[in-house]
């Protein structure tokens, strides 16, 4: 299954070219294999993934993707290989790399000319958006342990705990399930604190009558799950009735437009006129949703900018807003799986409005 994932970047290689893998994310997307350090390097003839011995045994034993080489000094070990190799042009992650680490690779691996172009990235990302089997169970199962977090935390929810409490709390309860961690520090925003799209939990005492906005995850083999709940404290307003209903409406319906060929521009659009034709166009600052897979956000993403088609296959978040500065705000996010008719829903946990 990796292994196809390195032979498609084989294929676009000619001969003098290489690849050089050191992003996180991307190196255990070759490699299947979680490190802190290390790169892979691919060339025509073949892929190697160099490891230091803090991970070397481990690596041997499981990854099947690349020859596993034991790293001891980066830059003359790549080197070397590019001379065996033949390799004339390096290819490297241009977007995800500082410029000083660009300059060095020039220097240090001269004659390689070091392309400026960002081919790789745009490779590893269209090869991540559309996610395998085992990719789809592991977030699948992410977002399963997200929906009982949900129904778990609603019993804890009561006037008088903080923000942090509850964020605590769902955290702790997702790492029983088995959780690796946190997909992304949790946001738990309650009354006035909850119109800032990405607030920090605090020390903000829960009332009657506020909303609350939790957006969370979990990450299973380092895949995550994405999803945000707005419910009700005691008692809603009209206005804060109406905020919810609008916000659901807008979600539902880019939901019922989301299928392969779409673009993330289109699904945009739609949720977003629902919302500006209520009158709350100027209180959706962001945009509708983004990729997710073994990083919180990737791409494509739906978002007023971006004109890339979805593809069957694609994982994406539908998560349209309202926020009313110093008042309050509601996000719903669900995490969808795009089909050829449609997509499917992998969050389970309803939608109608929750008064706790
Ligand atoms: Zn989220
Ligand atoms: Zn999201």
């Amino acid at each position: 299954m990796i292994k196809e994932r390195i032979e498609k970047i084989k294929e676009k290689l000619q001969s003098g070219e290489a690849a050089l893998i050191s992003d996180e994310a991307n190196r255990r997307y070759l490699t299947g294999f979680p490190s802190s350090a290390g790169f892979v390097v691919i060339t025509p003839n073949t892929a190697q993934f160099f490891i230091d011995s803090r991970y070397f045994e481990r690596a041997q034993e499981t990854v099947d993707s690349c020859e596993v080489v034991l790293l001891k000094s980066a830059l003359p070990q790549l080197a070397e290989l590019l001379i065996i190799e033949q390799t004339e042009r390096l290819y490297v992650e241009t977007e995800r790399l500082d410029h000083a680490t660009v300059l060095k690779y020039k220097e240090e691996l001269d004659p390689v000319v070091i392309s400026d172009e960002p081919v790789l990235d745009r490779l590893l990302c269209d090869l991540r958006a559309v996610k395998s089997r085992n990719e789809l169970q592991y977030i699948r199962a992410a977002q399963e342990m997200t929906d009982r977090t949900f129904t778990h935390i609603l019993d804890f929810i009561r006037p008088g705990r903080t923000d942090m409490e509850v964020a605590l709390e769902m955290e702790f309860f997702m790492r029983k399930l088995g959780s690796e961690g946190v997909s992304f520090d949790f946001i738990v925003v309650s009354g006035k604190n909850s119109s800032v799209p990405h607030g920090v939990p605090s020390e903000k005492v829960m009332e009657n009558g506020d909303f609350v906005t939790m957006d969370f995850g979990a990450v299973v083999n380092g895949y995550r799950s994405d999803m945000t709940r707005t419910v009700a404290i005691g008692k809603v307003s009209d206005e804060q009735r109406t905020v919810y209903e609008t916000v659901l409406k807008a979600q539902k319906a880019a939901l019922d437009f989301i299928r392969a060929g779409v673009t993330g521009k289109e699904a945009d659009t739609v949720a977003r006129d629902i919302i500006k034709n209520a009158g709350y166009g100027e209180y959706f600052g962001h945009s509708l949703g983004h990729s997710v897979g073994l990083e919180i956000h990737e791409n494509p993403t739906c978002s007023p900018r971006d004109e890339t088609e979805l593809k069957v296959g694609t994982i994406m978040t539908v998560e349209p807003g309202i926020y009313l500065p110093g008042k309050f705000g509601v996000r719903i996010e669900d995490m969808v799986y795009v089909t050829e008719s449609g997509c499917e829903n992998l969050t389970k946990t309803p939608k109608e409005l929750i008064v706790l």
